[in-house]
């Protein structure tokens, strides 16, 4: 095994290292891990099955839809306009609709969408929850949850931010256009429910660092140098754990996976090409192992400081690391 040539390639295998973990543990385990970064999922899902255990079937449906502009945007994420030159990897969203029933009766339900995006704005949110409210009329959209993946290489979502440009997509347009794209694959994923089962997995992978590094006067830089004399530690602490949420239907047909990294999504976030960074790569490996109608849903956890970016080792390998790595 070599040492990772690339930040990139670094990721990509660590992910791979993931997917082979991802093997349903028991879910006394993932009780005790995943409360605290991986709430959302783990009370609705709890709620929608566990709640009515009496009597309840959970059933679930996925889809995705691909939001990346037909027209070059402005990219968000860095204080400079930046104009997409192309796409490295498209911009998706991924929907996991949830509905508990006892018998044909509706007895409670939710809508998760992960969003290749910098962040859920009023902007992009309620255009996304009319466009959902105009494809599923009785669905009740306080039940639908939207989350960004948090990219820097997608579009801004409000106007203004940078001053428009001849030629340069308009936020509010493609907000228009990507908002129609997720309320259409809502309505997909929402149709496609069928009686389902869950399972839970716990994996590690180190794909965040803390971006605050702290020096022997006692102060701190964010992405400071790691490689002077005076670097003492980085501040804050890391979350290695990669939560895992599989629904299969009764056939054992694998439908979607919710993977939740304590981490954004932004290892090429200075670079002018749309991308949904890491998570394009992640999704790709997982279907290749998973098949290509399995649906990705990933969720960024808790991440205020940690980065994608390495923080130290960054000029040359760590001899020791390669030498282990040869053995
Ligand atoms: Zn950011």
């Amino acid at each position: 095994m070599s040492f990772p040539a690339s930040r990139r390639q670094f990721l990509k295998t660590a992910s791979a290292g993931t997917a082979s973990a991802f093997t349903a543990t028991s879910y006394a385990r993932i009780v005790g891990a995943n409360e605290r970064i991986f709430p959302c999922l783990f009370v609705i899902v709890a709620v929608l099955s566990a709640a009515h255990a009496q009597a309840a079937t959970l059933h679930v449906g996925a889809a995705s839809c691909d939001i990346t502009p037909d027209m070059p945007p402005f990219l968000a994420g860095q204080f400079s306009p930046r104009v997409s030159q192309g796409a490295e990897y498209p911009l998706t969203a991924n929907v996991l609709a949830l509905e508990s029933r006892d018998g044909d009766k509706p007895l409670d339900s939710a809508i998760i969408i992960s969003v290749d995006t910098g962040a859920v704005r009023a902007s992009i949110l309620l255009p996304i929850r009319a466009a959902v409210q105009q494809q599923l009329p009785g669905f009740d959209v306080g039940k639908l949850i939207v989350a960004a993946t948090h990219t820097h290489s997608a579009p801004p979502t409000r106007d203004g931010q940078f001053k428009q440009q001849e030629g340069v997509q308009v936020p509010s347009d493609y907000v228009k256009f990507a908002a129609a794209r997720i309320g259409a694959a809502a309505q997909q994923a929402w149709n496609a429910r069928r009686p389902a089962r869950f399972s839970a997995g716990l994996g590690h992978a180190v794909v965040a660092y803390n971006r605050r590094a702290v020096y022997a006067d006692g102060t701190a830089v964010m992405y400071g140098p790691t490689n002077v004399p005076h670097f003492r530690a980085l501040e804050g602490m890391e979350d290695h754990d990669v939560n895992t949420r599989f629904f299969r239907d009764t056939g054992d047909k694998l439908l979607a996976i919710v993977v939740n990294v304590s981490c954004p999504s932004q290892e090429v976030e200075n670079n002018r090409l749309l991308s949904s960074d890491y998570w394009g790569p992640t999704r790709e490996m997982l279907q290749e192992k998973s098949g290509r109608d399995v649906t990705i849903v990933g969720l960024c956890g808790v991440a205020g400081d940690p980065s994608p970016h390495l923080r130290y080792r960054q000029m040359r390998p760590d001899p020791i690391s390669a030498v282990s790595c040869r053995a």
